[in-house]
């Protein structure tokens, strides 16, 4: 296990000195995301590949 944690947007990379960032836990791991692209992970979480673990397992919230 690394011990970077990085706290940043898994997608931006922007630290919450720039953005509000929400940290929620995955698989047992940490990750954080802005604002910004949490509708990216709640409604597309495909458009997250490579950067969370088995996003294709993951259904999109859809109306
Ligand atoms: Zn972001």
């Amino acid at each position: 296990m690394t011990k970077k944690d990085k706290k940043t947007c898994i997608h931006c990379g922007r630290d919450n000195s720039q953005v509000p960032l929400f940290a929620f836990r995955y698989q047992g791991k940490k990750f954080r995301i802005c604002t910004e692209h949490l509708p990216t992970l709640l409604h597309k979480p495909q458009d997250l590949a490579g950067k969370l673990p088995d996003v294709e397992n993951l259904r999109g919230v859809d109306d």
